[in-house]
This record gives structure tokens, sequence and C-alpha cells, in this order.
């Protein structure tokens, strides 16, 4: 291969770039989309021994017999989250304008650290960050950034309280000084439901994850307002110095929502920063019919979102919003080869201040093309007929005798247990659900999560598929129903 047929902007580079393209679309639709079942079953051995040969051979093999291996290798094993019986994880379907918007922004490859890399696409950015604030009902001069994810948008979120906090209370400025003496009492509070990632943050932020208070959920998993005044009151009499509440709106395993409204009041009253881990929820707002489950978001600090969960767009794509976009400056850093000074002379954005990534995708582009091309009611649409079929699904699990459902389904999440007769221990039961779960991923008829609730081991549905149907439910639990026939000690099963 000579380098004119490998990059754009030549006629050779043109024609490989389409040839590569449609070989590129037809493995897709040939080695996954066309696939019966959600995954091929293949076991880490085997996959060991398909994906074998040399990563770096001496002398390379072309590149359409080398997508031809990766469709036959790669793709086959892959699991498909399109499938209407894949439904583990928050990984979403990803639909067809965001895959032509990646498509559009990874040939394109604008970067958005800096303007001159990125002129249109810096201020689609700001744009789409301007709708979303108001999407989210936050005020005038609230600002956000693309993310790579939740992750990011909460260790972000954090790291702009923290240091805001340090720098009110203790007059420190962390960015050139570092952790103030008084950060070993600095404590952050969330539900004991929230997701790991706050835990990570403190410790990323050097705060360490004791600094992570947990407040005690309710029975429907939602963080208790009460319990909250009394883990602040108890904090504030050992000296620790509480400065930033996260509520949850969408818990990974339940899709519970924080009652926003009480944690924003108790967060005004005991001058917390206010952060909303919206990730899995945060899509409920484009929606009239669930939109008011977020009430109280508006009140936020901060706000995380993702877009590669309920709002159906390819990894990796979210955002963090923030009330005060002036809060950015905690962060912000001028690199003089990204031409910072542009900024003040001529009010051209600098986005990398307000990123902890340099290099950036153009990620902005997928919610934009999908807002865009379906429309608000478009999109609520598909959100709507999702949370539907989890209601769905959980009166079938209600009413089918071998199965246990664990609470009514918030979001689109499902906890249940499969559970084929009465007397069955706990402990019988979890190990039972842990072999389905194992047995129906070597299968690869039916992918579902496993999870643990009250120490015990549960089965998960997340149905984000907006095309799957209560039949393809049906179908999943009658592989649970299979695969726990095959692998029930019968002994157990009585016990
Ligand atoms: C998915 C999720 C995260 C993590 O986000 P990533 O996009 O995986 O980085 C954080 N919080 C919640 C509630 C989530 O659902």
């Amino acid at each position: 291969m000579s380098a004119d047929g490998l990059f754009l902007g030549t006629d050779r580079g043109d024609a490989a770039y389409r040839a590569a393209m449609e070989q590129a679309t037809d493995a897709v639709l040939c080695a996954v989309a066309a696939r019966e079942e959600p995954y091929s079953g293949a076991s880490p051995d085997a996959l060991a021994e398909y994906l074998d040969d040399p990563v770096v051979p001496e002398e390379g093999r072309g590149l359409e017999a080398t997508l031809d291996e990766v469709a036959e290798r790669v793709l086959a094993h892959s699991v498909d989250p399109s499938n209407p019986r894949c439904g583990a994880h928050l990984q979403c379907p990803p639909m067809v304008p965001g895959l032509a918007a990646e498509v559009l922004l990874s040939a394109t490859n604008q970067s958005l650290d800096s303007f001159d890399q990125a002129p249109a696409a810096t201020l689609l950015e700001e744009r789409v960050v301007g709708a979303l604030c108001d999407l989210f009902g936050l005020p005038a001069g609230a600002d956000g950034v693309f993310t790579s994810g939740g992750t990011q948008s909460n260790f972000q979120a954090l790291l702009l309280a923290r240091d805001q906090y340090c720098a009110r209370q203790f007059d420190r400025d962390v960015q050139a000084e570092g952790l103030p003496p008084e950060a070993d009492s600095l404590r952050l509070l969330c539900s004991a439901e929230a997701h790991f990632t706050t835990n990570q943050s403190a410790h990323h932020l050097g705060l360490g994850e004791d600094a992570v208070v947990t407040v005690p959920a309710d029975g429907d998993r939602r963080m208790d307002p009460g319990a909250l005044e009394a883990t602040l009151a108890a904090l504030r009499k050992r000296g620790a110095v509480p400065f930033a509440l996260v509520g949850t709106a969408g818990t990974t395993d339940f899709g519970s929502i924080d009652p926003l409204g009480a944690l924003a009041d108790a967060a005004a009253e005991h001058g917390l920063w206010f952060h909303v881990d919206a990730a899995y929820g945060g899509a409920l707002a484009v929606s009239d019919e669930y939109g008011d489950l977020l009430a109280g978001i508006e009140r936020a600090d901060s706000v995380a979102v993702d877009f590669h969960k309920l709002f159906y767009q390819p990894i990796s794509c979210g955002a963090l919003l923030v009330r005060d976009g002036d809060e950015f400056r905690w962060m912000a850093r001028n690199a003089a080869y990204l031409n910072p000074e542009a900024h003040d002379d001529r009010g051209v954005p600098n986005l990398v201040s307000k990123s902890v990534q340099t290099t950036r995708r153009f990620d902005a582009l997928k919610p934009y093309v999908a807002f865009r091309a379906l429309g608000r009611s478009g999109m609520a649409a598909l959100v709507e007929r999702t949370l539907e079929l989890a209601d769905e699904a959980a009166s079938l699990l209600e009413s089918a005798d071998d199965f246990e459902l664990l609470g009514e389904p918030t979001l689109n999440a499902v906890v249940f247990r499969y559970r084929p007769c009465e007397g069955m221990t706990d402990e019988a039961a979890s190990r039972l659900n842990a072999d389905v779960r194992r047995e129906l991923l070597a299968d690869g008829r039916a992918v579902v999560a496993r999870t643990e609730v009250d120490d015990a081991t549960c089965l998960k549905l997340t149905l984000l598929n907006p095309t799957a149907t209560l039949k393809d439910v049906g179908a999943i639990l009658e592989a649970v129903r299979e695969c726990g026939s095959a692998v029930a000690d019968p002994g157990e099963v009585i016990a």
C-alpha cells in the first residue's frame, strides 16, 4: 500500500475510503446485525485462540483482507446491543443518526481543544451545551462541556466543587498549592445507591474514599431527606466539613431517582455544591410524560448526563453542565501553543480550558444530529417506549410463578430472580442465578446482567432497545428457564 491510497484528499485515497466504508458497513450488517443471537457464546479461551495472530506482522495483509478477518474474528464474537434479546447493561443500541454522525466526526477529525482545529465544531458544541442547559432548566450563565461520560463528568463536577469550596472556605488555591491542611475533614455525601464513580472521584481528588459519606436510602432506593439532615448534623458535630451533595437521577440497578428538590433545599441550607448524576436518567428531560421525575434538577450546581445510554448515541458521549459557567475557572489553564490569547482579542472560544482532556472528540455532533433529525418529541417517544416495556416486563415477571421481581422499575432496569420453587433458600437462589447468568452468556441466546441486591445475587434486564417487545422479554425469560434447568442441582432446588 502506498500512502496515497491511505489518506483522504487524493483520488486513490478517496476511492479507498468509499470502498472501505462500504466494506465496513457490510461487515456490520452481515457479521452482527444479521446474526440471530446477541452473542456467539465464545468463551475467553476460544476468543484468545481466534485472536492469536501477530498484532504487528512484519508485512501487512492489506485492508480488505484485514477487515474481513476482523468481521469474522471480532465482530462475530461481539455482543450485539441492537439485538432485542441483549438487555444487560446501560449499553444502548446506537441509533442510525448517531452512527452517521460518528462517521462524519471521525473522518473530519476535529479536535475541540482549540478553535483553529475545530471552528464550526467549537461553536456547535457551545450551541448544543446551551440547548442542554435549557433542557434541564439551568439559568442564563450556565455552561458545560462534552466529556467521555458520567465518570469524567462526575469527577470534574466534584473537582470544581472541591476547589471552589477550598477557595471560599480556606482561601486556598488548590490548582496552584494543592490540598489545604483542612482537607482531611472534607466530606461529600451521596446515597447508598449512588454510582461507584463518586467514591472513585473522591480518591482521584486526593480526598480518599473515606471522605464519601453515604446517606441511607428509603424503601424505593431514593435518598432519605430525613436521614440526610441527620447525617449532616452528625458530621458537623464531629467537626467534619461537608462540601458537596451528589443526587442520583437514575441509579444503575433500579433506576431510582433521589428527591432532587429536597436535596436542593438541604444543599442550599448547608452551603453544599449540589451535583446531580443524571448519567442514566437525564434523558427523561425530553419527555412530557416522565420529565417531572427530574423536578429539582434545575436547582443543581452541576449535572452529569450521558448520551451513550438512554439517548442511544454511540460510545462515548456525555456532558457536564455547570450552573455558573464561571466555575470552570477552577480548572482553566492556558497552553501557549493552543493560542489562548485569541480568546481575549476576538471572542474566540477556548474550550480546552473547560475540559480535563486536551485533544477531544467532536461528540456533540451525535446528539445534535439525533435531535435535529428526530426532534424532541421523536426522542421522547423512544425513551417512553422503553420505560413502558420495562413496566410490561415487570408485570410479566410478577405473574410468573418461577420468577421474583425485586421492586417496580422507575426507569427501564428490571431486577429479578429466577426462583423455580418456593422453598428454595436465599443462598441456593443466589447460586442458581449466578450459574444461570454464566450459562446464558455461554449460550448466547440472551444477554442479561447479574447484580447483587442486599447480598443476594440477582439478574437484571436493562431494556434500552425501543424496538424490543414483550415477546422478546418472554424469550429472554424462557432462555433463563432453560439455562436454569440445565444448571440446577435438583437437591438444591428442593432444599
Ligand atoms: C453510567 C453511569 C456512570 C458512569 O458513566 P460512564 O459514562 O460509564 O463513564 C455514572 N453514574 C451513573 C448513574 C451511571 O449510570
